[in-house]
């Protein structure tokens, strides 16, 4: 599995991850109601938008924080993307929800906390939708290539992996985030490797130049957490920009 195989292209409608064209993803933390998403994808569209984000099916710290809008969530997310005319990428929490979730969703995304979830990864690797494989917040990138393969197995060669941030004793982010890791794991393994830098710093003031970093190093795209009023987010509102930041970002920086 280590050695270096062909360059892995994903087509999804007009775009072609990892071609060397940096996709932009883009959208909140979660999804908090349907007007709230729709406005968010037309809005994030007229900025500049590949695929469209947004959790319905969030793991928070704490079983009191907002849970999500579950599939209900899921619907509007897609509405949304319709509206925009744009992919859409949403997180599946459990095996068990990707039969209902599957007619809505572009692409999984696997977060961080279930990298180690291999019944959920089994499951992914036999649909025929790519998946977005977050790295665990402690994984070795062995074991993200590992998890990786747990799809790839199962038929589905349609992984992203996405760096976004791990744990160490560094005290003013909430993450670290490893772009070293990222760029081997894209050499390693001929995939497309995306950062996020919204969970890998913990800190709007960071996205910016975290941003320029990834791409400068040649990562195939970003997941950015971007809200019209960020501090009114229901979820990870410190490290979600504004509409005018993004727009910032996405004119210095988009091809
Ligand atoms: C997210 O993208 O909203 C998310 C929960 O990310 P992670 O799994 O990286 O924490
Ligand atoms: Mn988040």
């Amino acid at each position: 599995m280590l050695e270096k195989q062909e360059k892995k292209i994903i087509k999804l409608k007009n775009l072609e991850i990892g071609s060397g064209k940096a996709a932009f993803i883009a959208g909140p933390c979660s999804i908090e109601s349907e007007k709230h998403i729709i406005e968010e994808a037309l809005s994030l569209k007229e900025i500049g938008l590949d695929i469209l984000r947004g959790g319905a099916f969030k793991p928070r710290t704490s079983p009191y924080d907002f849970q999500g809008l579950g599939l209900e969530g899921v619907k509007y997310l897609r509405k949304a993307a319709d509206e925009a005319d744009v992919p859409m990428i949403t997180e599946v929490l459990s095996e068990f929800d990707i039969d209902d979730m599957y007619k809505y969703v572009d692409i999984f995304q696997v977060g961080s906390r279930n990298m180690y979830n291999y019944s959920l990864l089994k499951k992914l690797g036999e649909q025929d939708k790519p998946v977005m494989l977050k790295r665990g917040f402690s994984a070795s990138l062995d074991e993200w290539m590992n998890a990786a393969e747990y799809i790839i197995k199962g038929g589905n060669e349609n992984v992203i992996f996405c760096e976004r941030g791990i744990r160490t004793f560094n005290d003013y982010t909430r993450n670290t985030l490893d772009l070293a890791g990222a760029v081997l794991v894209k050499k390693l393994t001929s995939r497309p490797v995306f950062f996020d830098p919204s969970h890998g710093t913990g800190r709007r003031d960071l996205i910016e130049p975290m941003t320029a970093a990834g791409l400068a190093a040649g990562l195939d795209g970003v997941i950015i957490e971007v809200h019209k009023d960020p501090d009114t987010a229901l979820s990870d509102a410190k490290q979600t920009i504004d509409y005018e930041s993004y727009k910032q970002i996405v004119e210095k920086y988009k091809e």
